[in-house]
């Protein structure tokens, strides 16, 4: 199937072509003639599959005729987390390059006033938390009647964060008669009820359920004690030929350690958690995607959703507690068809949540060791990491004798070029 015979317009088949998608992937291929005709969707598909676009691509079609009216939009998409809905206006703007259609974006830390200019105006999209919408429609700024395709991302998450109320209040306010797609990562008995509450009749697609890793992710643990884990970070960042990487921690209080910590050893990083102001997690987002910083240290707002072009690396700084944040966390790389690695520090109290894991993807994780800078397939046990630690020079041989990787000079952004680089797809 090409995106030629999905019957779409030039404008968008046009921005398609820049953008260098070549063909639909699998989730797109599911839903975007569904889409087109008309039918609710009931969908399950992990992030890094193409599931924006192939919601995306078939709603800005639609919506190419008709016009919307001062404060009443004629689609609406909810995401859990602010970062996810920027990423999801990201994708609008480039499917509407060519045409004229106007979105909102409704988040929250962004001044009321410059939204409700836009709102005043009159949007066909609009994309919002369920948390600032709602502010929003108290403030009378908005009527959601005119509402034609509802867009539901990330249910599971919207679950986890306690958004199910808000997003029932507010498809209250929609009218009955409309579409609605209806996404998840994972189609759990509850979200499949809660679901069914949203969509009718609808046509049910799923690509790749949640409990397995891109096969593209290499993915590696090491072992080491809780007091080594910031040296092993660093000496991992050294061995590594990084692009760019997250590195994740469960808390806040770790993620200003680890940044410090980086800082003062010459690593360019930024960070990212729920507690920084709207306009500091911009420009940390920002200065990562732009390159000037090279490693982002980030709380689980940063596993959902976002989307970097070719991140090379991924770090657990501890092992996450929800088995499931590991596979959106890796998730991060090995996106569009690209490769990646993930490494997973674990100390020996996190071997439980390593166990639930290792449970979840159905395989254990290869053991890293940095005494022989090679792989090993086996069960993971603890081995003391203190007692074989590399020199500097040692560190440097090992860096030098690593996989034949190109410089980072030569890893051409594929969001861009829409070329994946040889060296990475012949891997
Ligand atoms: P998503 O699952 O929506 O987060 O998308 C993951 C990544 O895949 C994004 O970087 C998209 O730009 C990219 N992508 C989406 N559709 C395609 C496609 N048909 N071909 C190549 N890359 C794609």
């Amino acid at each position: 199937m090409s995106f030629q015979t999905l019957g779409l317009s030039e404008e968008i088949l046009k921005s398609i072509k820049e953008i260098g998608y070549e063909t639909p992937s699998e989730i797109q291929q599911q839903a975007i003639p569904h889409v087109l005709m008309g039918r609710d969707i009931l969908g399950c598909a992990q992030t890094g599959t193409g599931k924006t676009a192939s919601f995306m691509i078939p709603l800005v079609e639609i919506l190419i005729t008709g016009q919307s009216k001062s404060r009443m939009p004629r689609s609406l998409i909810l995401a859990p987390t602010r970062e996810l809905a920027m990423q999801v206006s990201e994708d609008f703007n480039i499917f509407n390059k060519y045409l004229k259609l106007q979105m909102a974006l409704l988040i929250g830390g962004i001044s009321f006033s410059e939204q409700d200019g836009k709102l005043a105006k009159g949007v066909d999209v609009l994309v919002a938390t369920p948390g600032r919408l709602l502010d929003h429609i108290e403030r009378g700024k908005v009527m959601l009647k005119d509402v034609k395709i509802l867009v539901i991302d990330e249910a599971d998450r919207m679950l986890d964060m306690g958004f199910i109320p808000d997003i029932e209040k507010i498809t209250k306010l929609l009218p009955k008669i409309r579409q609605t797609l209806f996404f998840s990562a994972t189609l759990s008995d509850e979200i499949r009820h809660i679901g069914k509450n949203f969509v009718i009749n609808p046509k049910e697609i799923s690509v790749n359920p949640d409990t397995t890793t891109a096969t593209n992710i290499e993915s590696y643990l090491i072992n080491t004690s809780h007091e080594d884990k910031l040296s092993n970070l660093k000496k991992i960042l050294n061995i590594e030929k990084i692009k760019n990487a997250v590195i994740f921690c469960n808390k806040k209080i770790d993620i200003n350690k680890v940044n410090i910590f980086l800082k003062k050893n010459k690593f360019s990083t930024v960070c990212l958690h729920g507690d920084m102001n709207q306009s500091a997690r911009i420009n940390s987002l920002e200065e990562f995607k732009s390159g000037l910083a090279k490693i982002l240290v980030a709380s689980d707002v940063a596993a959902r959703g976002l989307d970097i072009a070719g991140l090379s690396h991924v770090f657990n700084y501890d092992v996450p507690n929800n088995p499931e944040d590991y596979i959106h966390r890796i998730g991060r790389t090995g996106r569009a068809g690209l490769s990646g690695k993930a490494f997973t520090l674990c100390s020996e109290k996190e071997i439980k949540s390593l166990t639930l894991i290792e449970k979840l993807i159905k395989k254990s994780i290869n053991v890293y060791k940095f005494d022989e800078i090679c792989l090993e397939s086996k069960s993971p046990k603890i081995i003391n990491i203190k007692s074989n630690k590399l020199n500097e020079e040692e560190v440097l041989k090992n860096k030098n004798n690593h996989p034949n990787i190109p410089p980072i000079e030569n890893f051409i952004n594929f969001k861009q070029s829409g070329q994946i680089p040889s060296f990475l797809t012949s891997k």
